[in-house]
């Protein structure tokens, strides 16, 4: 069923640019784009930076990045939240004038104190329990003294209902209402209010974000009616646990975009996968496009359980993403990590030829590109324990330099030349192919398993596998035979 949710909406991802991109925040960035990309209206990328000693303009460019690089789109921005301070702390003087907020005088070590009594009582604290607003003609007079204040927004009593899209109704009683500081005493505005004012000036009609901002939601509601506004749509998502369900950490892998980017995993299947922890098409898919998954998006269908993030399975679907995109795009992708392997101005039709073979193997860009290496290496290290039983058979050099002549002598260097004279020199001396075949695969690659050989032959090219037939027939002669 398709949501009853109407379009056009407004959106907004709202990062604070105080560490890398978190793989909870793309996909929070990545329901937002659906939403937007399915209902159609406007994804705006806002960049909640007003607390300067925390934010990082470095992190914020890492972030825009982050974000490209998994192909989420926006419509505006980035907008730099602290270019609004100005506008935000307008708004909490207007809520003063207007008497929905007022001066608060009490120093804060004074509310502290009262927040520990409370806590070692175990009493549930409220400010508004303890302190009452000042009459009109105290706060005059402590204006007059120059004594600094807080502006406190007047929560209402009544219980907020939120209708949460993803967690259903969820009901705020007076417990979790409390007035609020919305300006500190020097003068700048807080998160709360911010985030709020920001939301109304972009017209914010749906707000996608994580469980963490929950407990935040009535005083947003609240200050919403405050001004008038229109109350957006709230959809809270389920945190991102790791492996054995504990919160995501570094100690149990990646946790940051730009980690997986490294890794290897490619942007297609690390948004895929994101997409789907925590919603699902309904109808058992798994590898889907951007465009498919805008064409299924509807908000009913987000889980509101907490998901675990499963790196094996990642693993699996960055595999299937490597099998199926075009060649050129897995190239594009795979370009730093051949560069950083030293193979940067290698032939690019061998190397094109090689991934082709290689990438239904590989979990990783990384994996693929630690492939390619054999092709373009002068000479392979060979492990004597991994060619123990070649260096056990005493004719296999005499056969392999039989093979050598063979492959010099073909005229088309393609696998079924390459496997017809294979197979023609095994009978003529009344060898399994094998016995010639697991050599050859330990010559090209110094690994036991991999790709059909005779195309693997191919794709090597007539002069690199000459070479290192030539260097493994060397290394089986140079190295005494295991045994009496
Ligand atoms: N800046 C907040 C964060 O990074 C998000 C606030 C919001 O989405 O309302 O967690």
């Amino acid at each position: 069923m398709k949501t009853e949710l109407k379009g056009p909406v407004r959106v907004r991802f709202a990062p604070s640019p105080t560490g890398y991109l978190h793989v909870g925040g793309a996909r929070t960035a990545i329901y937002n784009e659906l939403l937007r990309q399915s209902l159609g209206g406007c994804h705006i990328l806002r960049i909640e930076d007003t607390d300067k000693a925390r934010s990082d303009e470095a992190m914020t460019s890492q972030i825009v990045a982050a974000l490209r690089w998994i192909g989420v789109e926006w419509d505006e921005g980035p907008v730099l939240q602290s270019a609004g301070l100005e506008r935000h702390r307008a708004a909490a003087r207007q809520l003063l004038a207007e008497g929905k907020a007022y001066h608060d005088f009490v120093p804060p070590a004074e509310v502290e104190a009262r927040r520990q009594e409370a806590q070692r009582k175990k009493e549930n604290f409220r400010y508004k329990d303890c302190f009452a607003p000042p009459p009109k003609a105290e706060v005059e007079r402590r204006l007059e003294a120059g004594e600094p204040y807080a502006v406190r927004f007047r929560m209402p009593e009544e219980p907020i209902v939120v209708r949460d899209l993803v967690r259903g109704e969820v009901t705020f009683g007076r417990e979790h209402l409390d007035d609020l500081i919305i300006l500190r005493s020097d003068g700048t505005p807080t998160y709360h209010m911010s985030v709020v004012c920001d939301d109304v000036a972009m017209a914010i009609t749906h707000v996608i974000r994580g469980e963490d901002h929950l407990s935040n939601t009535p005083k947003h509601v609240a200050l919403f009616r405050a001004f008038g506004a229109p109350v957006p749509a709230f959809g809270h998502l389920p945190l991102i646990l790791g492996p054995g369900k504990k919160r995501l950490s570094k100690r149990t892998g990646a946790t940051s975009v730009e980690e997986f980017r490294a890794r290897g995993i490619l942007p297609q299947a690390l948004y895929n996968y994101l997409a789907l922890l925590g919603w699902s098409p309904g109808d058992g898919r798994e590898i889907m496009s951007r465009e498919e998954m805008i064409a299924a998006f509807t908000v009913e269908r987000l889980g509101s359980s907490a998901a675990v993030f499963d790196h094996d399975k990642l693993a699996w679907m960055n595999a299937q993403y490597m099998s199926r995109l075009p060649l050129p795009e897995i190239l594009a992708h795979l370009q730093p990590f051949v560069d950083r392997l030293g193979l940067g101005g290698v032939d690019g039709e061998r190397l094109a030829g090689a991934v082709d073979l290689h990438r239904t193997r590989a979990k990783t860009l990384e994996e693929l590109a630690g492939f390619l290496v054999p092709y373009f290496q002068d000479s392979l290290e060979y492990d004597r324990e991994a060619c123990a039983r070649f260096l056990a058979q005493e004719d296999l050099p005499d056969h392999l330099e039989a093979l050598i002549g063979r492959l010099r002598r073909l005229p088309s260097f393609d696998a079924d030349s390459i496997e017809a004279a294979l197979r023609g020199l095994a009978d003529e001396r009344g060898l399994k192919a094998g016995v010639l075949i697991h050599p050859t695969r330990m010559a090209l690659t110094a690994s036991k398993a991999g790709p059909s050989l005779f195309e693997l032959v191919a794709a090597m090219g007539q002069s690199a596998t000459l070479r290192h037939l030539a260097n493994f027939v060397r290394f089986l002669r140079s190295a005494p035979t295991a045994g009496p």
